[in-house]
């Protein structure tokens, strides 16, 4: 069964850039004949809002798309996640770390490490042998033992956009944190886990997060799980040419009637390289042949030149 997903995070409501994830992870299952289940990835207790949900949900109905499952809430699977990183730790592949964001900050300016990665430098590996008597506070994944039990710190993957990527993860990211210090599980450890537990074969997402893809097939070998495809999209850009956020502007989706939901689709659809199509005149049977067009399209685009 091919299975695609779409996985906001509900830190408020959709924008034109999360459309388009949500409009390419649809046409791609579509394509393909698969089905196409919503997760709301609400690991991050604080910064997540039921409303936003709520809202996320409903602006997607009327998008016309709707989810071909039970909408899954990543608040509700904590028993998964703990699960997978007790696996990991009878393995010897994660370990508990004590060092504080700034003891980081400190350990990494001693080594000359640089800033270079997403303003974060490579965690050195602190508590890899233990935690010199202190206390626990996150737990880490053990990069730099998976890389020699697999062969090599090398991770190489086939973006069906993209095309060949590759990732040093031992250099460029480090040991990276599966439960943060605050009790939250990581977005990788949570992602990897439910993508396996639904069954997900395609993934299709922004190309902002194309980075971490290394880090889950990481996870995905050391938990024994299938690596899905990977397909990441091109970005709706703000004002000053990154990627479209509340935090640089994004506005609000204007979905207030039919045409305007047309043309919000219209402006994600043309963000992914599909056609304009004709203004529409009011009723969601555009809607639905406008979906069925882009579809047709996609298959063109997307699916012979896959890998
Ligand atoms: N929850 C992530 C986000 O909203 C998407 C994660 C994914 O698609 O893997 O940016």
């Amino acid at each position: 069964m091919i299975r695609g997903r779409f996985a906001p995070s509900p830190t408020g409501e959709l924008h034109a850039g999360s459309l388009v994830a949500a409009l390419a992870s649809w046409l791609d299952v579509r394509a393909l004949k698969g089905e196409w289940w919503v997760r709301m990835e609400d690991v991050d207790g604080p910064r997540c809002l039921v409303d936003s949900a709520v809202s996320i949900l409903h602006q997607l109905s009327l998008c016309g798309l709707h989810s071909d499952s039970e909408v899954i809430y990543q608040s509700r699977r904590n028993s998964f996640y703990e699960q997978a990183l007790h696996q990991l730790i009878a393995k010897g592949l994660a370990y508990p770390c004590a060092c504080t964001r700034k003891e980081i900050e400190e350990q990494q300016a001693n080594l000359g490490l640089s800033l270079e990665r997403h303003k974060s430098a490579v965690y050195p590996g602190t508590c890899r042998n233990g935690l010199h008597g202190k206390p626990a506070r996150a737990w880490r994944f053990n990069v730099v033992k998976w890389s020699e039990l697999r062969g090599s710190p090398e991770v190489h993957w086939t973006d069906r956009r993209l095309g060949p990527q590759s990732q040093n993860v031992q250099e460029e990211v480090g040991d990276f944190v599966l439960k943060r210090a605050d009790g939250m599980w990581a977005y990788q450890l949570a992602v990897v886990v439910d993508d396996a537990a639904q069954g997900i074969t395609h993934v299709v997402r922004g190309e902002d997060l194309t980075d971490n893809t290394a880090r889950q097939y990481l996870l995905q070998e050391a938990l024994g799980f299938e690596h899905p495809h990977y397909m990441h999209t091109a970005l709706v850009l703000g004002p000053k040419g990154d990627k479209l956020s509340k935090q640089n502007g994004a506005k609000a989706l204007d979905l207030s009637s039919p045409q305007a939901v047309f043309l919000a689709m219209q402006s994600a659809a043309s963000t992914l390289g599909l056609s304009t199509l004709a203004q529409p005149v009011s009723e969601s049977a555009d809607l639905d042949l406008a979906l069925s067009t882009w579809t047709k399209e996609w298959a063109q685009r997307y699916l012979r030149a896959s890998p």
